[in-house]
């Protein structure tokens, strides 16, 4: 094996953990679930304003729901 090898690999490597983290990223990214053109929250099902989406469109949740499910991801966190 010569250096040539263990820069590639090396480098292949490293493309491969770019890659598992897009991956992960993807993942974590949740989709927005639509009723009759509106929003409505992955959890109740109730619909979400149309301004809180407007304000972030990557929202999925109402907000008491959204607030649940964030104390929860803390709790879980720890
Ligand atoms: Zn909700």
């Amino acid at each position: 094996m010569d250096e040539k090898y263990f820069e590639m690999a090396a480098k292949q490597e490293e493309m491969q953990r770019k890659q598992a983290i897009e991956d992960h990223k993807n993942r974590l990214k949740e989709t927005p679930l639509i009723r009759g053109g509106a929003r409505i929250c992955k959890d109740c099902e109730g619909a979400i304003p149309f301004e809180r989406v407007q304000r972030n469109p990557e929202v999925v949740r109402c907000v008491p729901c959204q607030e649940d499910h964030e104390m929860k991801g803390r709790q879980y966190g720890r």
